[in-house]
């Protein structure tokens, strides 16, 4: 599940040397986002205002190798759909979902966006058009505005607060000592694990994605909070295609499709009640996992 935690793992290491000047901090981590083996193709092309659709058409892919763990998979996501990817432990659904932005190059095959060959499209636009929301959130030291214009860096006053209101996060921010200018991380404020998640998806309201991935969180939150944050979560993805690696019945039983990915590729496709009713590798997960 820690596909999307390496680039993370490397902007924590600069932040230390690179506490001011947000707009070039933000330059170094696009180029620190990237492998160095991935690039743009000489005639990319920007792109902006997908729909958001996306085709995996016979993906292979392995970390090493000779080690495939996507071996011919195909997918379609219509714009706007949510779609949810369960399967047991180490089948493949965060390295599914870690294609998509290009953080590893497809060994076979071909991804598309809108009907357009991620390969073909440049890295900055590419990953401009998807939002990540994941377990671990990445904050750094500052103020709470700086935190959450992070996700767009020119964003006016009156959007940060919109941001933080549909993320359900203004009541928390009014109560705090100096409102948005509250520093937070090490030598400031800390913020719940919930807090830090909604922080997140205040983010991503500011940076307007159409296509959004979110890794669930498979730590337990509150119940409470639990719900606040689906509910936000549920906002965020209206009218964007959301990929989720889902973890919570809440996300999976709304979600427009389940796609349950074992070893051996994609086992079964459909809605909730459809899969149940089948009776095959859906019904006993969720039966051995949340009871029946
Ligand atoms: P989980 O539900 O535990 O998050 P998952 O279905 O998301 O699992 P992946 O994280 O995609 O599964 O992992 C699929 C396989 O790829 C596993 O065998 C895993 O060990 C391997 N793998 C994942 N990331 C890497 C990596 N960066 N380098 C090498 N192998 C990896």
């Amino acid at each position: 599940a820690n596909v999307f935690f390496r680039p993370i793992e490397k902007i924590n290491a600069v932040i230390e040397s690179y506490p001011k000047g947000i707009a070039g901090f933000r330059r170094y981590l696009e180029i620190m986002d990237t492998d160095p083996d991935i690039q743009d193709a000489p005639n990319a092309r920007t792109v902006d205002s997908l729909s958001g659709e996306i085709r995996f058409d016979n993906v292979t892919f392995g970390y090493e190798k000779e080690r495939p763990i996507l071996d011919g998979i195909s997918l379609s996501v219509r714009p706007g759909e949510t779609v949810a990817f369960v399967g047991p432990s180490g089948a493949g659904k965060t390295t599914i979902c870690s294609l998509l932005p290009r953080f590893y190059e497809v060994d076979a095959g071909s991804i598309t966006v809108d009907g357009m060959d991620i390969r073909d499209l440049t890295l900055e636009s590419l990953r401009k058009q998807i939002g990540i929301v994941q377990q671990d959130v990445f904050l750094f030291s500052g103020t709470i505005r700086e935190n959450i214009a992070y996700g767009k860096l020119d964003a006016t006053d009156g959007e940060i607060w919109e941001a933080a209101q549909r993320a359900h996060l203004s009541d928390v921010i009014q109560a705090m000592p100096e409102g948005m200018e509250t520093v937070i991380g090490e030598r400031g404020v800390k913020l719940s694990g919930g807090q830090k998640q909604r922080m997140a998806i205040a983010r991503m309201f500011l940076k307007n994605p159409p296509i959004l991935i979110l890794d669930e969180a498979t730590s337990a939150l509150d119940t409470e909070t639990e719900l606040a944050i689906q509910k936000s979560l549920s906002e965020l993805a209206v009218g964007r295609t959301t990929l989720v690696i889902a973890h919570r019945l809440a996300t999976i039983k709304n979600a427009d499709r389940i796609i349950v990915v074992s070893k051996d590729g994609i086992a079964e496709e459909g809605k909730h009640q459809d899969l149940v009713a089948a009776g095959g590798i859906y019904s006993r997960l969720h039966e051995a996992q949340f009871g029946s």
